[in-house]
């Protein structure tokens, strides 16, 4: 397939500023990110394709070059250090989003120690992939921070050889297409002259050696299907979106290769209560028609569980009352939301004559008449009076 232009790509053309590519790129990622079209080969190419041409029109230098000679300055090693390899591993693209996304992207790269390591070490065979999974959290598990016990089903290492593929007692035979350096060189000519591609042999998967027997229970592949149990420990104050990444707990690698890595995508669930607005939670309670007028003591709903609100004579409906750090605390610092809780006034609707006796002792009352009504007596009041009798 002919590669597209890198402006094409982000729908630009060449005099595109900064702001413009880099808008351009976060508006495809978002739109072909892996997790909103799980499954989708075409998707993923789509969102690997941005990140590639955002990757190189973003830097000024890679950008100058490539608007000289196309993307033959980034072939065959020609580029610096890029080349389209560069996103083989959808982790890497993740990792990638780092700048662009800010804070909002993904707050979690420290937690597990460092960046990504996964260099190529030599004489070990293919990494195993990255698993993905969602995870489904209460607001009361965001709040407090969480460990979950994930079941996860996925390649293991093979006990029996230990993850090289051979049987007990048998040799590794050197690989015959590569000679045992596990690489496959190629020459490539380019404008900038010969370069040297250097690919992992498809013989012996990069190890640089074939088994003569296969191990029987992997069949040689140093690896079989198998399930495990993951602990994680969730820190509080996670949001909808956010990912956890932990290290060699994905794939089993082939024949011994590098664990892929286990990514967990964080999801909210919906509270029956409560609505999360950055790190304050939003609720609502109703008080009778005497309580708003009188005030009083009410129990109501936590994140921690219940507690007492006092309600002031004379609140109004609609009024918000603030419950000070009894929100989400923010991650990464040691501030704590509130809960924010809106008092309504319930208004009957359904009362038997006796209450409806009772109502109509007050309604005259002039303490019961609106400011306006007051003002201007008999105005307001008694034309809706007559238009309801
Ligand atoms: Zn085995
Ligand atoms: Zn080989």
């Amino acid at each position: 397939m002919a590669k597209r232009d890198y402006y094409e790509v982000l729908g630009l053309n060449k005099s595109a500023t900064q702001d413009e590519l880099k808008k351009s790129y976060r508006k495809l990622a978002m739109q072909y990110h892996p997790d909103r079209n799980p499954g989708n080969k075409e998707a993923e190419d789509k969102f690997k394709e941005a990140a590639e041409a955002y990757e190189v029109l973003s830097d000024a230098d890679k950008r100058a070059k490539y608007d000289r000679f196309g993307h033959q300055a980034f072939q065959a090693g020609g580029g610096a250090g890029f080349g389209p390899q560069g996103f083989n591993d959808i982790n890497d693209i993740f990792s990638a989003f780092g700048d662009i996304f800010g804070n909002g992207g993904s707050p979690f790269d420290d937690i597990f120690g460092g960046g990504r390591q996964r260099g190529r070490a030599r004489s070990t065979g293919e990494p195993g992939s990255d698993l993905k999974l969602r995870l489904s959290l209460t607001l009361e598990e965001v709040a407090a921070g969480v460990e979950k016990k994930l079941k996860l089903k996925k390649y293991i290492q093979c006990e029996s050889c230990s993850g090289n593929g051979a049987e007990k007692g048998s040799d590794h035979a050197t690989c015959t297409t590569c000679k045992g350096a596990g690489e496959v060189r190629q020459v490539q000519k380019s404008v900038f002259g010969q370069f040297v591609n250097i690919t992992a042999c498809s013989a012996c998967s990069g190890t640089g050696k074939t088994i003569k027997n296969p191990c029987k229970s992997c069949k040689g592949e140093g690896r079989i299907q198998g399930e495990t149990t993951v602990k994680v420990n969730i820190p509080s104050g996670v949001s909808n979106g956010n990912y956890l990444t932990l290290r060699n707990q994905g794939n089993a690698g082939r024949r011994g290769g590098a664990d892929g890595d286990l990514i967990i995508l964080i999801e909210e669930e919906r509270h029956a209560i409560f609505t999360r607005e950055g790190n304050d939670i939003l609720c609502d309670v109703e008080i009778s028609i005497p309580e708003a007028i009188l005030g009083t003591e009410i129990e109501i709903s936590t994140l921690t569980g219940k507690a007492k609100l006092k309600i002031d004579a004379g609140t109004q409906s609609g009024k918000l009352l603030r419950f000070r750090q009894k929100g989400i605390p923010e991650y990464g610092s040691s501030r704590v939301g509130d809960q924010i809780i809106r008092v309504n006034v319930f208004i009957p609707k359904n009362l038997s004559s006796k209450e409806k006796e009772l109502v109509k002792q007050i309604e005259h009352l002039e303490g019961f008449l609106p400011e306006q009504a007051r003002n201007s007596p008999g105005g307001f009041f008694s034309r809706m009076k007559n238009v309801f009798s």
